[in-house]
């Protein structure tokens, strides 16, 4: 198999995430996150496997995928990773072989923009079989008559109907408001997003444990940034760190008990930069700020602040994705001597509560639905279907079998050689497996190549159900949204402006707070919250 190096594009809404106060693809949802970033790291070689030839497996009576009796060809609207589909791909002959189902791709091979690929397609008014595109795009074109309301096809998705009636909050998030489901989302997996990493070189050579709580945490960068650990004579360490600008700083809020976004408590909806605890957040992170303890450039480091940081054997501390930051211990091994990053538990916060902000998404905002006018809806949602069986769902996540995954035990195990190339994500997406289309992803697929201290973290947090609850999937009304989009923006942009000034110094917590929460209140803040108190409550019922 051909196993070039192909570029990995997250969802745009992963990045906005990170980058944002408060996420732009869906309002509150910052904590949430679909997928992990690529990860150029080599990866540590796990033990070889010695998987049962797949011709030795046991022939049980086939069972029958057939989404059509006879040979069906079906259009399809898919661009992802910026590459448009291509019906050579491995899975999807496969898939074809097994539901007799051939997809022919509609989008020029030459198209890398996804938007810009379906604004030709709606623009044409050529509307493909299958569309892979968005929440937003199938709520809104699907209400206007563009796309087929599934629900009315639900007898012929045996598997799927499984699947929701198992994840009914999947089902809630992707039905449209008039009721009706235009699309089948793609699902992640697993609970684990970022988690708290530090130098445990360094802690070994202060003879310092791993703080347990936020005063010992201050405590442990305090000593990094004064007591020289990585023993060049200079004070030149920068003890916590982080990769996502204004979002690094907020995702040291929990600790005081804040939120840099909305979030529920007993059925109440709260935005946190109009809480009280906001200010004590702040006033402590300034003080951290003052006293070098934070990264200097914290607001205008990209996303290399690892490599740099890390690289150079500066940085003590960072907040971020479990399997790319784990890497870093295999990748600096050779050039920074000792180099031993761990995961910690997040340190307890000022009630004594350890609490991880961050989980991955239970749903994602991608996914394929059905033109209106397909020939054969029953055919293709029998289709959609063959990818909620075990058979679909497992061609999706791992592959081609004998190729890049054996069964062992009953179970897919990748193939060592896919492991040992570093790039399990990139290789799997060049065979069409991955995608993010309608289907449930396996946590497994990540968990088989995962760096040991990125393993192990995950089994902590995981073991110890870390992760605060995330605010729930909304949807604003047309009314609701009309003041979202009249009042979020300013406040937004406030909030940012202010958390860099009290974070610089350039204006002090204490003196600036009453202006600052009554400038809130002029700018709609109490609408705003009321907005998502609705669409909570509607969400949550
Ligand atoms: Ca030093």
């Amino acid at each position: 198999m051909d196993f070039k190096n192909k570029r990995f594009v997250t969802t745009g809404c992963l990045v906005m995430a990170l980058a944002l106060l408060a996420s732009a693809c869906s309002p509150g949802q910052q904590g949430q996150q679909t997928a992990e970033q690529p990860k150029p790291a080599e990866q540590e070689e796990q033990e070889a496997q010695t998987p049962a030839p797949a011709a030795d497996a046991p022939q049980a009576e086939a069972p029958t995928f057939l989404a059509s009796e006879t040979p069906a060809e079906l259009s399809i609207h898919l661009l992802y990773g910026g590459k448009p589909f291509d019906k050579t791909w491995p899975v999807f002959v496969r898939a074809a072989e097994l539901t007799n189902v051939t997809l022919n791709g509609t989008i020029p091979p030459s198209m890398t923009d996804g938007k810009e690929a379906f604004n030709l397609m709606m623009t044409s008014g050529e509307i493909s079989d299958i569309v892979m595109t968005n929440k937003d795009n199938f709520v809104r074109y699907g209400q206007e008559g563009a796309f087929l309301p599934l629900n009315e096809y639900m007898d012929h998705a045996p598997n799927l109907k499984k699947f929701f009636d198992e994840h009914p909050e999947v089902l809630s998030f992707a039905t449209a408001p008039d009721g009706n489901l235009y699309w089948i989302p793609f699902v992640p997996d697993g609970n684990p997003a970022q988690g708290w990493f530090i130098r445990q070189d360094w802690l070994d050579k202060l003879d310092l444990k791993a703080p347990e709580t936020i005063e010992d945490y201050y405590n442990v960068l305090k000593a990094f940034r004064e007591q020289d650990p990585n023993g060049n004579g200079e004070k030149d360490e920068v003890p916590f760190f982080g990769v996502s600008g204004l979002w690094s700083v907020m995702e040291l809020l929990p600790y005081w008990d804040s939120k840099g976004g909305f979030y529920a408590k007993d059925g109440k909806v709260y935005y946190g930069p109009n809480e009280p605890a906001f200010k004590t957040g702040m006033a402590n992170i300034a003080k951290w700020y003052a006293e070098g303890l934070i990264d200097k450039e914290i607001f205008t480091r990209g996303g290399s602040g690892r490599d740099v940081l890390f690289g150079d054997n500066l940085g003590g501390s960072v907040h971020f994705w479990f399997g790319s930051t784990a890497a870093y211990n295999d990748k600096l091994k050779d050039t920074v001597p000792g180099f031993n990053l761990q995961v910690m538990a997040p340190p307890a916060d000022v009630n004594g509560v350890k609490k991880e902000e961050t989980k991955r998404d239970y749903v994602g905002t991608n996914g394929w639905g059905l033109s209106s006018k397909v020939a054969n809806p029953e055919v293709a949602m029998k289709y959609f279907d063959f990818w909620f069986t075990e058979e679909g769902r497992r061609l999706e996540n791992f592959g081609i079998e004998g190729v890049t995954y054996a069964m062992v035990d009953g179970k897919p195990k990748f193939m060592q050689e896919l492991i040992d190339s570093g790039n399990v994500t990139n290789k799997l997406l060049e065979i069409g497996a991955q995608l993010q289309f309608g289907f449930h992803q396996d946590f497994e697929y990540e968990k088989q190549w995962l760096n040991p201290v990125a393993a192990k973290g995950i089994e902590m947090y995981d073991a110890n159900n870390y992760y605060m609850e995330q605010f729930p999937k909304i949807i604003f009304t047309p009314e609701e949204q009309k003041v979202y989009d009249r009042v979020y923006p300013g406040i937004k942009t406030f909030v940012e402006e202010t958390v860099q000034k009290w974070t610089l110094g350039a204006e002090s917590v204490e003196e600036g707070y009453d202006a600052y929460h009554q400038r809130l209140k002029d700018l709609g803040v109490d609408e705003l919250v009321a907005i998502h108190q609705s669409a909570y409550e509607r969400a949550v019922k």
